[in-house]
């Protein structure tokens, strides 16, 4: 269970809200600590490979790429009509495939090796910014690399997150999705990165969900900006 630090973070209204919402759907969804499971050149394929498409199509293309090139070395030296063929169950393999083969070849040239390892030593907003010079990697896919495999705090925002939060009143509903990165950074404290989004993309897929939201069984009705507005409508029609 994480331990509050606010005096650390100076607590807004809206901050003790989100950690408010945090404990609920801890209480529903179970405990989820922070873990970096897989490496950093792995995560970032994977991401690029995940972009417009579903999981099963990403890991489909994934293993397809893994099992025709067993290193990275040869992903980066394969034929890029290779790789598209390899990658194709992900959708815009025409795209992704010279993506993945661009940024093999960059980061070899850059750090001599195909590692991603110097970005846990560089400040937050260089490992950042770095990432976002890479052809076809935007906030979210940098965060995703930061967040799950360089443990560095950073917030990843996919649909999920995007249309929860907004509901939820956390960020401003005209709030774009790569705004809300920079929004849900400032709003959390950093330790909070990993089980918030987990918790909330958990909680888009199974209640909050984007055409039909359950909020009859929502634990966060009371916390919720979209359900309160609806419920004033109701009984202020
Ligand atoms: S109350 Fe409804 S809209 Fe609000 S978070 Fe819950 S399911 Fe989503």
């Amino acid at each position: 269970m994480l331990k509050r630090t606010m005096n650390t973070h100076h607590p807004t209204q809206l901050t003790e809200k989100a950690l408010e919402i945090h404990d609920r759907l801890q209480q529903v969804y179970g405990e989820h600590s922070w873990r970096q499971d897989t490496d950093p050149l792995s995560e970032l394929v994977n991401t690029i490979l995940s972009q417009n498409t579903n999981d099963l199509n990403r890991d489909q293309a994934f293993a397809q790429l893994r099992e025709k090139f067993p290193t990275w070395e040869a992903v980066r030296d394969a034929p890029v009509a290779d790789l598209i063929e390899a990658i194709r169950p992900a959708g815009l393999a025409p795209s992704k495939g010279p993506r993945i083969k661009a940024a093999l070849e960059r980061i070899t040239e850059e750090v001599g090796a195909l590692s991603l390892d110097f970005l846990r030593d560089l400040p937050l907003e260089e490992a950042r910014s770095w990432l976002l010079s890479l052809d076809g990697v935007g906030p979210k896919t940098a965060a995703i690399v930061l967040l799950f495999s360089l443990g560095r705090p950073a917030f990843p925002v996919d649909t999920h997150i995007h249309r929860v939060t907004r509901r939820l009143g956390l960020i401003p509903a005209g709030a774009s999705r790569e705004k809300a990165h920079k929004l849900l950074e400032d709003l959390l404290p950093p330790a909070y990165y990993y089980p918030f989004h987990i918790e909330i993309i958990t909680h888009g897929r199974q209640i909050c969900a984007a055409r039909a939201p359950r909020c009859e069984v929502c634990p966060l009705r009371e916390l919720c900006h979209a359900y309160q507005q609806r419920s004033n409508r109701e009984t202020n029609p």
